[in-house]
Formats: structure tokens, sequence, C-alpha cells
């Protein structure tokens, strides 16, 4: 077993084993110029109006941020990008990156693709995951109306049951295809509803192994608490509880939102608690895996150096079939490589679909990442290192 050194995660040659040297170079200019809040922020709104005016901007994102953060427009194209994972040995975690639609038949369309890319990760073992989101199946305000507590409508009655028979088609074909669907948390006014119908198939569809996996936002302050309960109530119900950790994506959204309503903020005060938890949270899950399947989905290095070392005191199998590790395509490269080499199960969340219906999501990450500055400073620094250290090879 190779040891856990402190500096694992530097070891730019395997983590950019998977990357020719132009490759690199791209991946360097890409990532000065995300790093560029004022590019980043004039970039999205120029493409989002030319989005609007349907003006023929998909070719130049899909030479440069498209192939970058994405798997590919079809499954052939994905499948290259999946080798090419495996053979550093990460898996795909696969999530349709097409964004909020609001009509009935853009729902049915996602369940549609859904179904597809569970039939094709059935097929092929590198893709352990099928990302989704409940917003895929139904209206965001159907979702907060329920939260709220509002009497629904006869019409809305029956728009939530085709909600639930749709989660219930991709659950049953996730069952079928032996693929593991993991559902992405949201915004937390909308979450309760979303918990609810992720607790009912967990319950349905966990008995033997956890198919469908719920995600829990550790920058949420109730959020371990709710892992615990969650916990029990799979003990107490006699299945397995599939948990996805993460520490949130909506941190300005919801303390915006709460101010604006004059409630307490359901995020932490400060980052201190947001790591306390979450390493809280893997601990947790460590030590239950008879009843838990955990995914530790985050780029924190701290957090993953945390987790792998927990592993090895605890005497766990690195390769234990319940325990994965996970990192956004195109980014942390440094953590998943590094992982796979150690020994551990470490995967990508791997975007695909139509570039133009990509796009927001591609728009979303970068003005995101521009929130992580310290994280676009490693990713630089990693690539020069490696840059250099083949020159010096040469
Ligand atoms: C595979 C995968 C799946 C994901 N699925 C989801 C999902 O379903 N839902 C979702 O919301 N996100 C999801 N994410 C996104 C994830 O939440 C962000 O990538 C994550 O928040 C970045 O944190 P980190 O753990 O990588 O590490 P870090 O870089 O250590 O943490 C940054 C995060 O800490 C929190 N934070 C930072 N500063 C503060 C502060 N002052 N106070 C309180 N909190 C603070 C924020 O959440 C911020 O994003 C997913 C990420 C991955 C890799």
């Amino acid at each position: 077993m190779i040891p856990i050194d402190k500096d694992i995660f530097e070891n730019t040659e395997v983590a950019f084993a998977h990357k020719t040297d132009t490759e690199l170079q791209k991946a360097k200019w890409l990532f000065s110029l995300i790093g560029n809040n004022k590019l980043v922020s004039l970039g999205t709104s120029v493409a989002g109006f030319a989005l609007k005016i349907h003006l023929p901007i998909s070719p130049l994102f899909r030479v440069t941020v498209y192939d970058h953060f994405c798997g590919g427009e079809t499954f052939e194209e994905c499948k290259k990008t999946i080798a090419k994972l495996k053979k550093s040995g990460a898996y795909a975690m696969l999530n349709y990156g097409v964004e909020l639609k609001e009509r009935e038949e853009d729902f049915d369309k996602t369940i549609e693709k859904n179904i597809e890319a569970l039939e094709f990760a059935g097929k092929n073992k590198d893709v352990k995951v099928l990302c989704i989101k409940i917003t895929g199946f139904g209206r965001f305000d159907l979702f907060e109306k329920i939260q709220d507590g509002k009497k629904l409508t006869s019409a809305e009655e029956e728009e939530l049951k085709r909600v639930v028979v749709r989660f219930e088609k991709v659950c049953e074909s996730a069952v079928k295809n032996d693929v593991g669907l993991y559902v992405d948390a949201e915004e937390s006014w909308i979450q309760d509803t979303l918990d609810s119908l992720t607790e009912e198939m967990m319950a349905k569809h966990n008995k033997k192994k956890a198919i469908v996996y719920n995600t829990f936002q550790h920058y949420r302050w109730d959020r371990l608490d709710y892992l615990h309960r969650q916990l029990a109530a799979a003990k107490k119900g006699g299945y397995i509880l599939g948990a996805k950790l993460v520490r949130g994506a909506y941190m300005e959204k919801e303390r915006d939102r709460a101010t604006q309503k004059g409630d307490k903020s359901p995020i932490h005060d400060d980052k201190t608690g947001v790591d306390k938890d979450y390493d809280a949270a893997v601990e947790l899950c460590l030590d239950h895996l008879d009843h838990v399947y955990v995914c530790i989905a985050s780029q924190s290095e701290e957090s993953n150096m945390k987790a792998i070392k927990e592993i090895d005191a605890k005497k766990i199998d690195r390769k234990h079939p319940h325990i994965l590790f996970s990192q956004l395509y195109g980014m942390g490269d440094n953590i998943t490589f590094n992982l796979a080499w150690l020994g551990f199960n470490a995967s990508k969340y791997l975007p695909y679909g139509p570039v133009k219906d990509v796009i927001p999501y591609l728009m979303r990450r970068a003005q995101e990442n521009t929130s992580v500055s310290g994280q676009m400073g490693r990713e630089l620094r990693l690539l020069t290192t490696e840059i250099r250290r083949r020159k010096a090879c040469k």
C-alpha cells in the first residue's frame, strides 16, 4: 500500500498524466482568464446576450471552456473522455448539463435523457453514477409552494403526481442498470420538498445497496443533524442511506434571501463551522459503512486528506465499495488522480450535452470559480509546476 505523504496532492506528474503538453498550456490560459473577475463578468454578460439573440457562439465555447469542463456532446464523445479518465484510474459521474426549464414537455425530455444515460452507464462499468436534479422533473414554484405548506390546487396535485412518476421511472431504470443515482441538493427554500421525495425513493430502492443518494450541503448549520436523523431512519427502516457530502453552491444567494426576508440565514456564520461539519459528516459515514454509501464530493485538499488518513487509521479498505471520492471534471485533478493512484475510488463529475444547452451551466461554473479565487490560484500554480517539470525532463 502506497503511504500517504503530506505533499501527495502536489504530485503534478500523476495529476496531469492524462494531459498533452498542448492541453496543459490551454488549461493554463483558460484558468488565467477565469481568474480574472472582470473578464468573467463581461464574458458571461456578452455570452448571455449572444445566446438571447441567437448568435452562433457555440463553436467558440466548444474549443475553450466546453472541452475543458465537459465530457462531450454525445455518448460516443463521452466514451473517449471516460476512457481517458479510466487510464488515470478515475470513474465518471455523468450529468446531463442542460439547466432548468419549466415546461412539462421539457421535464419529460429530461427523463428520456436520464434514462438514456442510465442505459449507457449500465453498459459501461467505468460510469458509476448519474447525477440528477429534481428541478429537472417539475416546476421550482411548485416545490416552493409545497415547502411553504400552502394548499395545492387540484391541477397542482396532478402536477406533483407527474413529478413522482418521473422520479420513479428514473429510479427504476437506475435499479435495472445498477447505476447510482445522485440527487443534487438545491436552494434551501425548496430543499425540504426535494428531501421528502428523495427519502421516499431511498426507502423503496435502497434495500440491498444504495442506488439513490441524497446530497447534504454542510454550509447549512442544520445538515449534520439531518444526516444523523437520516442515518437513524435508514437503520430503522431497513434500507441503506446514500449520502453525497458537499459544502454547497448557493451561499451568497441563500444569505441574500435570508437578509431580504429578515430570516436567520441557513448558512454557517463562517467557513470554520462549515469545515468542522463537513469533516464530522465524513467521519460519521465512515463509522457506519454497514448502513451508508458515501460520496465525498469536495475540492478541498484538507478535507480529502483528513478523509483518506481516517480511512487508513480505521483500517478500512481503500477500495471499499461504499466510498467514492469526487471532484468536478476540469478541476482538482491533483486530488482525483492522486487519490486514484493511492488506490482510493476516485471519480469526476462529468457534464455532457449539446454545447448551446450546456453554456448556462458553464457560465455558472465560471462565475462560481471567480468566488473561489484561492482555488483558481491553486490550479494555475499546479499547471505551471507541471509545465516546468516536463520542460526540465526534455
Ligand atoms: C461531485 C460534486 C457534486 C456536487 N453536488 C452539489 C450539489 O448537489 N449541491 C450543491 O449545492 N453543491 C454541489 N457541489 C458543489 C459544491 O458544493 C462546491 O463545489 C463546494 O461548495 C466547494 O467546496 P469544497 O468542498 O470543494 O471546498 P472549499 O473550497 O474548502 O469550500 C468552499 C465552500 O465553502 C463554503 N464557504 C466558503 N466561505 C464560507 C463562509 N465564509 N461561510 C460559510 N461557508 C463558506 C461554500 O460552500 C464554498 O463553496 C458539488 C460538487 C462536486 C465536486
